[in-house]
């Protein structure tokens, strides 16, 4: 019985982890004072247009700062930022 428990709990986990790989984190950023928010919309803030970011998950090279060929921080916002409020910067680096 005990052996048929812990078969049907590792199932579930595993479902469970399958579920959060294919979701993908969508923050939304106000373009104008960068607050964060979890729904579209206009920044409760400063009224500024919120755009929605993928920061992606712990580890993902796209939330470090962007990084020139010489190893000096272009800026210190992450890359996640940079692609949607200077996209042409992200084209140059390409
Ligand atoms: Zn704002």
């Amino acid at each position: 019985m005990s052996s048929l428990r812990a078969s049907l709990t590792i199932k579930a986990s595993i479902v469970r982890r399958d579920k959060a790989v294919s979701e993908e984190i969508v923050i939304y950023v106000c373009k104008r004072c960068t607050a964060s928010a979890g729904e579209s919309g206009k920044c409760e803030f400063c009224g500024g247009e919120k755009v929605a970011c993928r920061p992606g998950d712990d580890g993902d090279p796209i939330r470090k700062p962007l990084i020139d060929a010489q190893g000096n921080v272009v800026t210190r916002a992450p890359i996640w930022w940079l692609k949607q409020t200077i996209p042409q910067l992200m084209d140059d680096e390409e």
